[in-house]
């Protein structure tokens, strides 16, 4: 899918828009005094595109310089984004700080679009030939409050997205991604498992321009390592902020059939782990968990055992995902981590036969009576499987309301004793028949 970045100077609307675009208003004030938690990356469609949308404000470098800060964020939408919606303020004109954004985007090759927000009405339409100055050709005239001109904006953006066939790999592919905060060894582990005898190494991220994946093949499986570039490439100043590697984690996730959570075994488990696991769990992808650098723990034959009871306490949310140590650095029980992501990519797409699991739900409900609210009973009547990646079942019942969440836990691990599904999480749908 394409990436469209907004940047521009604060307070010239790019979070109005952001949420315009996205249509739904995902940015949530949480309760918490002083704690502001915004999306900077969403879906968005236009026509029949699809794309995503970093909002590149969202990302706060610290108490950098406010030049800095927007320069860095000019950056990442370089780095990040397929097209470039470049934002100013109508109201104010040509600002320096404009022209800083422009001189930094001039540089990069990427396709700029230039909207000029808080144009609310046709009046003000003759104040936007000031932004012919900034080089990026016409500009746009949008009103982020009125919702004015975003689709003539768009139009121009999607003129600009890539050919969207190519970057796409067959379903012969098990396409996966490496997630986890700066140096748990995500790359360090990259190469190990491209060190190893029996991968081929097809295409090497890197050797040509655009290559940012990486595409092998073992036993006889091909696989793609989605982003082995951003892996590898190091020593931006805001590749250590936690919003960046949030962001790069959700664009690969996107990408991925499996998605590795990297762990560092030596360092243990922080707040931010925990964050970037969520986001795995949320897309619906399968997960393997993966601590790293096990050679560096000083341990004893309950080590291991004490580690994932943490893992298991912190990520109760992915309780189907395997556990693999290994060490990025000796190479030990590397040859472990191919086999874990083609069985949790199988689980991923797998199907089961209707017979079956109608016969799993009946045998749960005999073992485990359906629970009742108000004097009324939850009745189970049939379930299907109505999608895979990940597997998705539709229970059809009496009243939907009926099925609680912890009948509903029940019923998937009843589902999950039955065929396995490890490695993915399943989701299940009550619907009134
Ligand atoms: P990334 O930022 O997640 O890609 O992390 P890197 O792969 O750059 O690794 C960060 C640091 O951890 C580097 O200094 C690596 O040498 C070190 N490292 C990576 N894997 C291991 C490992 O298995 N054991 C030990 N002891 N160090 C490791």
């Amino acid at each position: 899918k394409a990436v469209i970045a907004i940047v521009g100077r604060p307070n010239v609307g790019k979070s109005t828009i952001f949420n315009r675009i996205v249509g739904e208003r995902v940015s949530i004030v949480e309760d918490v005094p002083g704690v502001t938690r915004d999306r900077i990356y969403s879906k968005g469609e236009w026509l029949t595109h699809e794309f995503n949308v970093i909002d590149t404000g969202g990302i706060d470098l610290g108490d950098e310089p406010f030049l800095a800060q927007i320069r860095h964020q000019a950056e990442i939408a370089i780095d990040e984004a397929d097209v470039i919606i470049f934002m100013t303020n109508g109201r104010e004109g040509v600002t320096a700080a404009d022209e800083e954004v422009a001189k930094i985007l001039y540089r990069s090759k990427k396709p700029v679009v230039l909207a000029v927000n808080k144009v609310d009405n046709p009046e003000m339409r003759s104040d936007i030939y000031d932004f012919y100055s900034l080089g990026f050709g016409e500009p746009f005239p949008i009103s982020g409050t009125h919702g004015l001109g975003l689709g003539d904006m768009l139009d121009e953006a999607v003129k600009h997205f890539p050919d969207e066939t190519g970057a796409d790999y067959g379903e012969d592919f098990i396409k996966f991604s490496l997630i986890g905060r700066p140096n748990v060894g995500k790359s360090s582990l990259v190469n190990a498992m491209l060190g190893e005898e029996r991968v081929i190494v097809s295409d090497i991220a890197g050797t040509t321009r655009d290559a940012i994946d990486t595409t092998l093949k073992y036993n006889g499986q091909e696989f793609v390592i989605i982003d082995t570039a951003g892996m590898r490439k190091k020593g931006k100043v805001y590749e250590t902020t936690e919003k960046y590697s949030v962001l790069r984690a959700l664009k690969a996730i996107d990408r991925s059939d499996v998605v590795l959570v990297v762990l560092d075994g030596e360092e243990g488990i922080i707040e931010q782990d925990k964050r970037i696991a969520g986001y795995a769990h949320e897309a619906g992808r399968a997960v393997v968990i993966v601590v790293n650098k096990w050679d560096a723990v000083e341990k004893d034959e309950k080590t291991m055992k004490e580690f994932e009871t943490k893992i298991r306490d912190h990520f109760q949310f992915l309780d189907y995902a395997p556990i693999v140590f290994l060490s990025a650095k000796t190479k030990k029980r590397i040859h472990t981590l191919i086999p874990e992501i083609v069985k949790a990519s199988n689980n991923h797409s797998m199907r089961v036969e209707t017979g079956v699991l109608n016969d799993i739900i009946m045998d749960a409900v005999a073992m485990n009576p359906t629970p009742t609210s108000n004097g009324k009973r939850l009745k189970i009547f049939y379930t299907t499987q109505v999608a895979v990646k990940p597997p998705s079942f539709v229970v059809f019942v009496n009243e939907p309301e009926l099925l609680h969440f912890s009948y509903e836990r029940f019923l998937e691990n009843r589902i999950r004793d039955a065929f396995g599904f490890e490695g993915t999480p399943i989701k299940i749908f009550a619907r009134a028949r």
